[in-house]
């Protein structure tokens, strides 16, 4: 944790316990002193935050946030040592809980998806596990859009079922009333994706903020293919935000990575959540809630679940990650421009049957996308050949400079035909059962010129038969 993320914590702190003194001007002048100590910047935008938060080198140091590839650090003293153990006072120990330059990274990230701290992990998956065990525990129950990615519904509703945490998967486009329908009174946390992988659905952040605040319960965004350039879903009541930095937020296919952001903003304190309000006893005691106020929650997943668990990302892919944020906004706009065209010609063709991209005008999640993501959307688009599975086999063997691979979001073109690959073992009818039409086809359009994007989707078109 990076000293100015402690001084930050200390400091909402005293706001929590102060509230009731001061009038609303001067809270909010100290909220925004906290918010600046947290994010190491001052009132900087988006594109600013993605080169200059989390890093602020001093005279004489390093430009570019350096790799401090050390698992350890050396204190004076035993009593320095020990106050660190204590959580009394913030600093590097052991690179498993925190290093100076995945820290870095993780003061961006909460910069920028305006979070009070984050967390980096080795992976997507183990941002998402450690998201939800960090308040879950056995005989608890948690309620999750049916539309999420194939590696989280596969955690959700196998791993965590062998844990003994029961997921029930819902209708993320049905009326709040009947997605209440869904929550038990050991429903611990809503979960869902911004922009769903692969199905390309916005999804309605603030009725699921809605379901779960009724409810006195947090609800957790995957926010990966929206990126927190397009949308932050905590300006819409999201409470954590997780990611697989794998995909948009390195953006050049090189690091394996997650993040989890707190917003600071839930009550843990509201009896629903003893694990954050009652005493940990590895800590001598400690109750997060009382010690690091707004942010308890992801203080807790460091010092508890990374320290036991430890799925910890190295600084040299931190490293990357942070190299690839600092062009984030430049990226995405470029993807979003060239899927929109790309999206455009293949409507035009007349051997598609769908094509799924909610920035086309009649996509069913245009009006959402319009709401929650008024100026862009990632590169994935998904359409169908409607002459089945071995016409769209043709058409990707055809293609010549995009490439096929099993990865989305890489700022080089790539095309995936799930009935030959991802899930080749199914027959027609069992894809058909599964929602993937034997002739569905994925592309992450990439960031290369437009016009030779476009030349390769034709030339394929004309080689591909039926
Ligand atoms: C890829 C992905 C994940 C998993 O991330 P990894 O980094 O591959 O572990 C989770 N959620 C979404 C939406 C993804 O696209």
């Amino acid at each position: 944790m990076p000293v100015s993320s402690f001084l930050a914590n200390m400091l909402w702190q005293y706001l929590d316990n102060c509230e009731a003194m001061i009038d609303d001007e001067f809270m909010n002048k100290l909220a925004n002193i906290a918010t600046e100590l947290k994010t190491g910047g001052i009132d900087m935008e988006f594109e600013t935050k993605c080169l200059h938060a989390g890093y602020t080198p001093k005279n004489g140091e390093p430009r570019v946030l350096p790799i401090t590839q050390s698992t350890t650090f050396t204190y004076d003293s035993t009593e320095a040592i020990g106050k660190l153990f204590d959580l009394e006072e913030a600093g590097y120990f052991y690179t498993r809980l925190a290093n100076p330059t995945t820290g870095a990274v993780e003061a961006k990230i909460a910069a920028l998806e305006g979070g009070v701290g984050a967390l980096c992990t080795s992976s997507g998956q183990a941002a998402t596990f450690l998201a939800i065990l960090n308040i879950l525990e056995s005989g608890d129950h948690l309620v999750a859009s049916s539309c999420i990615y194939g590696g989280s519904y596969n955690l959700l509703a196998h791993t965590f079922q062998k844990m003994g945490i029961q997921v029930t998967f819902v209708d993320q486009d049905l009326p709040l009333a009947e997605l209440q329908k869904a929550l038990q009174p050991n429903t611990k946390a809503v979960f869902a994706e911004t922009i769903a992988n692969p199905a390309m659905r916005v999804l309605d952040i603030e009725k699921f903020a809605q379901l779960a605040h009724d409810h006195q319960v947090p609800f957790i965004i995957d926010n990966t293919f929206a990126t927190p350039y397009f949308c932050r879903p905590i300006e819409f009541g999201a409470d954590i935000v997780i990611h697989s930095t794998t995909k948009y937020l390195d953006g050049h296919a090189v690091a394996t990575g997650g993040v989890i952001v707190d917003s600071g903003k839930f009550p843990w304190d509201n009896g629903k959540f003893p694990q954050l309000s009652t005493p940990d006893e590895t800590y001598h005691g400690i109750v997060y809630t009382e010690t690091f106020g707004a942010a308890a929650y992801i203080t807790k997943a460091r010092v508890q679940l990374m320290r036991d668990l430890g799925a910890t990302p190295s600084p040299q892919n931190s490293f990357y990650l942070n190299l690839g944020m600092e062009t984030l906004p430049v990226r995405m706009d470029r993807h979003f421009e060239n899927a929109m065209a790309v999206a455009q010609f293949i409507q035009e063709q007349k051997t598609i049957a769908t094509v799924t991209y909610p920035g086309l005008p009649g996509d069913t999640s245009y009006e959402l996308k319009e709401k929650y993501l008024p100026r862009g959307l990632c590169g994935v688009i998904s359409f169908e050949i409607t002459a089945g599975r071995k016409a769209a086999a043709q058409w990707l063997d055809a293609l010549k400079m995009v490439s096929r691979e099993v990865h989305v979001a890489d700022i080089r073109t790539c095309a995936l035909h799930p009935a030959t690959s991802t899930h080749r073992q199914m027959s027609d009818e069992e894809l058909t059962a599964a929602g993937i039409s034997p002739g569905l086809i994925r592309i992450s359009v990439g960031i290369e010129n437009i016009q030779d994007i476009l030349a390769d989707l034709a030339q394929a078109f004309e080689q591909m038969e039926g």
